[in-house]
């Protein structure tokens, strides 16, 4: 079984070097968040994520939950009701959380390391903490005062934790569809009636309540998307004085049985008359949706990051210490019978190409979490809405190519392990199952392409892609005359004049065929995804020479950044020809002849 070792050397390097984080806090008011705070926070998650939950991973996956079919409770894996004891006590729930609501209001971007690690070191259990974060968020904007009185604080601290109940038997990318009803009662609560399925942590036995945020239409909804609204629907029923009283009508039917993150509680949720409070406006709830899956779609993409670094320090470990055949170039320890598999091209390529994707994805998603941050912190209005833009246009790139590269880096991972990758006694196989998951929730890896290219940059006239490719250009201009990354820049310009081409020349056709967008979306959100690297390696480069890391670590940031540039930002050249090649070889086979 593979330790795990928390990435704090990197995460500095990322946070403090690249991003400059300090400063940042500083201009949006957030001084607290000092680098030496910021360090005893890297440092105190790294030991947490380190002792107490990787231990508890290969646990949580051959035990799994129990449900007892007779009362509907579940239990999860030995150890776990004890971590989250631990986490709770330790107040990590509320890290990031508002300081009105017992929070800590530390920046999100420091939020985002701390699950990293978790996530690394436990994706199953790391599940438990993160949903809450979305119904804190949609209660937060959207919820009545009362509302936020009675659930926010102990969703906060810990002592509940939230659900997003969206996903019906026939209704998953299309929530229009569903079915689950929301009928008014005299005294302004609702009751909800239907069934849900795929809820993570729907049940479960680490909190004293669990806040179920569950879409459902009134009687009088309008069809489709228009017609849902969003209700608040506890385990146990919540007064309005935030008192909690009696189990309501809802329990757990049943527990999927699925190909990975076996800690994880994934429930079937049936509502029984269940009683709920409408939160917003009626038929508005997509809104409110949207504003829960946004925090969590940068979260999945973290966890994709997460299983990837796992992954790779497995996978070094081993192509250090496996001896198989000798190395092209005559033995490289010729004292032993073999020499280790790193000295192999290949083995090299598939763990240079997941360091370059992890560490450089790092960064990416590091960048959009600052730019939440300036979204909800900055004092001046601009800065806060050219963040918004920002924030939102990368979130597709951060959820779809970080949880993608996951199942390469795992599948490397694997890989490199030979057939013992295949054995579950290294845990390998573990992550790229657990993997898995990461590009199907909250939204496919289609839907996110379609949200990048539709939503994110068709209806928006591409201000997101702008707001990115301005920040290029000004790093291009600020680094002309700086030898250390002058090997990378002519390629970054042409790559970053393309990506504009590419897109107006989608739109364009888009505008005589609308197959067009979905026809180029996948392609165009990979193409982003490594140009949007190809920054992020080139600023890595420049952040070494005013770094105090050693040398040796500077050294391999260079080198890492000549392989991207050199092996794995070509794949572009794919992306964008296939694009390019517009709907048509993807549309002309009518669907009855695909069976011929
Ligand atoms: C372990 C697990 C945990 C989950 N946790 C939760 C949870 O906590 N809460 C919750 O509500 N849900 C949860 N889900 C559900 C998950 O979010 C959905 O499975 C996912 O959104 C996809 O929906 P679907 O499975 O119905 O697939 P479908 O929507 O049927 O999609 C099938 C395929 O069609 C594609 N497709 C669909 N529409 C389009 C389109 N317009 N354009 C292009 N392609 C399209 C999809 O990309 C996909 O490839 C979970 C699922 C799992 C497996």
């Amino acid at each position: 079984m593979s330790n795990y070792k928390a990435p704090v050397t990197d995460l500095r390097f990322a946070l403090h070097d690249v991003l400059k984080a300090e400063s940042l806090f500083a201009a949006m008011g957030l001084e607290d968040a000092s680098a030496d705070v910021i360090d005893a926070v890297l440092e105190e998650a790294a030991r947490f994520s380190t002792a107490v939950l990787a231990p508890l991973n290969a646990v949580g996956d051959q035990t799994g939950c129990k449900l007892d079919k007779a009362t509907g409770d579940v239990t999860t894996a030995p150890g776990f009701k004890e971590a989250y004891a631990q986490f709770v006590e330790g107040g990590w729930t509320g890290l990031t959380a508002s300081p009105e609501f017992g929070g800590q209001g530390m920046p999100g971007t420091l939020g985002m390391a701390l699950s990293e690690m978790v996530s690394s070191a436990n994706l199953a259990w790391s599940l438990f903490p993160m949903l809450s974060h979305g119904a804190v968020e949609a209660l937060k904007h959207y919820g009545e005062d009362w509302q936020k009185e009675a659930f926010l604080k102990p969703l906060v601290a810990g002592n509940w934790t939230g659900t997003m109940c969206l996903t019906e038997p026939h209704a998953g990318t299309d929530l229009g569809l569903l079915k689950t009803r929301a009928e008014p009662n005299a005294d302004g609560s609702y009751s909800i009636t239907g069934t849900k399925i795929f809820i993570t942590a729907g049940e479960h036995d680490l909190s004293d309540n669990i806040v179920h945020l569950v879409l459902a239409k009134l009687p009088d909804a309008p069809a489709g998307p228009k017609g849902i609204s969003l209700f608040v629907t506890p385990k146990f029923k919540v007064a309005r004085d935030g008192s909690q009283g009696e189990r309501n009508a809802l329990r757990c039917g049943a527990l999927e049985h699925k190909m990975g993150i076996h800690g994880s509680s994934t429930c079937v949720m049936n509502f029984d008359g269940a009683e709920g409070y409408l939160v917003g406006q009626p038929h508005k709830g997509l809104q409110a949706m949207f504003v829960m899956m946004n925090s969590a779609r940068l979260g999945v993409g973290v966890q994709g990051l997460a299983q990837s670094e796992r992954a790779y320090q497995g996978a070094l470990a081993y192509a250090r210490d496996r001896l198989q055949s000798r190395s092209p170039k005559g033995p490289a320890l010729p004292d032993k019978p073999a020499d280790p598999i790193i000295v192999h091209p290949d083995v090299r390529r598939m763990l240079l190409t997941t360091k370059a994707l992890t560490e450089g994805g790092r960064l990416l998603a590091a960048h959009a979490y600052t730019q939440l941050d300036a979204a909800h912190y900055a004092s001046d209005e601009k800065v806060r809405a050219d963040a918004e833009t920002l924030v939102s246009f990368l979130t597709p790139i951060v959820k779809a190519c970080l949880t993608e590269w996951s199942i390469e880096a795992t599948y490397n991972g694997q890989q490199c392990f030979g057939g013992h990758g295949y054995i579950a006694e290294h845990g390998m196989e573990q992550f790229a199952r657990d993997a898995r998951i990461t590009t199907l929730y909250e939204g496919t890896t289609g839907i996110q392409a379609l949200d990048l290219i539709g939503r994110k940059t068709a209806a928006s006239q591409g201000a997101g892609l702008k707001l990115f490719l301005a920040e290029v250009e000004q790093f291009i201009a600020a680094n002309a005359n700086n030898p250390a990354v002058a090997e990378f820049l002519p390629v970054l310009g042409a790559k970053s004049e393309e990506w504009g081409k590419l897109t107006v020349n989608v739109l364009q056709r888009a505008a005589a065929n609308p197959e067009e967008l979905g026809a180029a979306s996948w392609d165009y959100l990979f193409y982003s995804g490594y140009v949007a690297l190809a920054y992020w390696w080139a600023r890595a480069v420049a952040a070494t020479q005013t770094s105090s890391h050693t040398d040796s670590f500077k050294q391999a940031k260079l080198e890492t950044a000549r392989f991207y540039y050199a092996r794995v930002l070509p794949r572009t050249l794919t992306h964008a020809a296939s694009m390019e090649s517009g709907a048509d070889p993807l549309m002309a086979m009518d669907s009855l002849r695909f069976g011929d």
